[in-house]
C-alpha cells in the first residue's frame, strides 16, 4: 500500500513541475506577443531603451591623399608654408589655406620661423604638455595665473619643461625634479611646491612623496626662471656657499668683540676673565635699561 502511494505521489509532482514549465512557457510567449504588438503600434515597452537622437554630422573637409597622409601622421605636430614663413600647430584653420605645392609638415618646433599669432598657445602646449587633450584646462589656467604667449613660449620652447594640467595648477618638470605652481587657497595667486626628497650619505638624493612649500606667494616668471635652473648639485653647492659665509661672517664678529680670547689664557685667568665678561655685559644691559626709561 505505501509503496503504491509513494508512486502516485512521485506521478504528481511530475505532472506539476511539467505544467510549471508549460505555464512558465505561456507567460514568455505572452510577453514576447505584447512586445511584438506594441513594435507594430511603435510604442515600444516603457522600459525599451529610447533611440539615441541622431546628430548632424559636421561637413567633413576633403584633403588631398598628400595632405591626408600628413594630417593623420601622428608624429607631425606644425605645418608652414614654403614662401609665406609663417609656422602653424597642425590643427589652424590657417593653415588650411596653404597649397598642397607650398605645403610643409615638421614633427619639431622649428624656432627660425616666425609663429602664426592664431594658433600660437596651441603650437607651444602641443611640443610641452603630457595630456594635450587637456587643452581646454590649459586655456583657463593660463587665463587665471596671467600667463602671457611670451611666457607659455618661453616656458614651452626656449626653457624645454614639460607640463600636465591639474584642477588647481600645473605639475611641471625641469631638469631632474617636478614641482606645482598651484593656486593658494581659492585666489588667483600662487605658489611654488617642490618636489620632496631625502639626501643620502653619498651625496645623491632620493624622491619621495609629495611636496613642500618652496616660493610662497610666487609669480608665474619667478617661479619659470627657479624651475628652469635648479639641479641638485647647483642647490647643494650653494647651501655650502652659504654656511661658509656665516661661519666666516661669526669668526670676524668674535675676533673683533674678543681680541684675547678666553681659551688662550690660562685657567685662573680664564675664570676672571669670565666673570668680568658677565659685569660688562650686565653694566651694557643696565646703560641700556637706563637710556630707556630717562631719555623717552
Ligand atoms: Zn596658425
Amino acid at each position: 500500500m505505501g509503496r503504491g502511494k509513494s508512486a502516485h505521489f512521485d506521478r504528481w509532482v511530475l505532472w506539476v513541475k511539467h505544467m510549471g514549465r508549460r505555464t512558465r512557457a505561456v507567460i514568455r510567449e505572452k510577453t514576447d506577443y505584447t512586445r511584438f504588438l506594441l513594435d507594430l503600434q511603435g510604442q515600444g515597452l516603457p522600459s525599451s531603451p529610447k533611440p539615441t537622437p541622431v546628430v548632424p554630422s559636421k561637413p567633413k573637409i576633403s584633403f588631398s591623399p598628400y595632405r591626408q597622409r600628413i594630417m593623420s601622421d601622428e608624429t607631425v605636430k606644425y605645418l608652414y608654408s614654403k614662401s609665406s614663413g609663417v609656422f602653424h600647430d597642425k590643427s589652424c584653420p590657417e593653415a588650411l589655406k596653404i597649397p598642397d605645392e607650398e605645403l610643409c609638415c615638421s614633427k619639431e618646433y622649428l624656432t627660425e620661423i616666425p609663429q602664426c599669432p592664431l594658433c600660437a598657445i596651441k603650437a607651444y602646449v602641443r611640443l610641452g604638455a603630457k595630456d594635450l587633450y587637456n587643452f581646454h584646462r590649459y586655456e583657463r589656467l593660463f587665463d587665471r595665473m596671467r600667463f602671457d604667449p611670451a611666457l607659455i613660449r618661453q616656458m614651452y620652447i626656449q626653457k624645454g619643461l614639460k607640463t600636465f594640467a591639474g584642477s588647481n595648477g600645473l605639475t611641471i618638470w625641469g631638469k631632474e625634479d617636478s614641482w606645482r605652481l598651484e593656486f593658494r587657497e581659492d585666489s588667483d595667486k600662487t605658489r611654488l611646491m617642490h618636489n620632496n626628497y631625502h639626501p643620502l650619505p653619498d651625496g645623491t638624493r632620493v624622491f619621495t612623496k609629495g611636496y613642500h612649500v618652496q616660493v610662497d606667494p610666487v609669480t608665474p616668471q619667478y617661479a619659470l626662471s627657479v624651475i628652469a635652473e635648479y639641479t641638485y648639485e647647483a642647490h647643494k653647492a650653494a647651501m655650502l656657499r652659504r654656511e661658509q659665509e656665516v661661519q666666516e661672517r661669526l669668526r670676524r664678529l668674535s675676533a673683533a668683540q674678543m681680541p684675547a680670547p678666553s681659551e688662550m689664557l690660562p685657567t685662573e685667568q680664564r675664570k676672571t676673565h669670565k666673570t668680568w665678561a658677565k659685569v660688562t655685559l650686565f653694566i651694557e644691559k643696565f646703560k641700556t635699561w637706563l637710556r630707556e626709561v630717562f631719555l623717552k
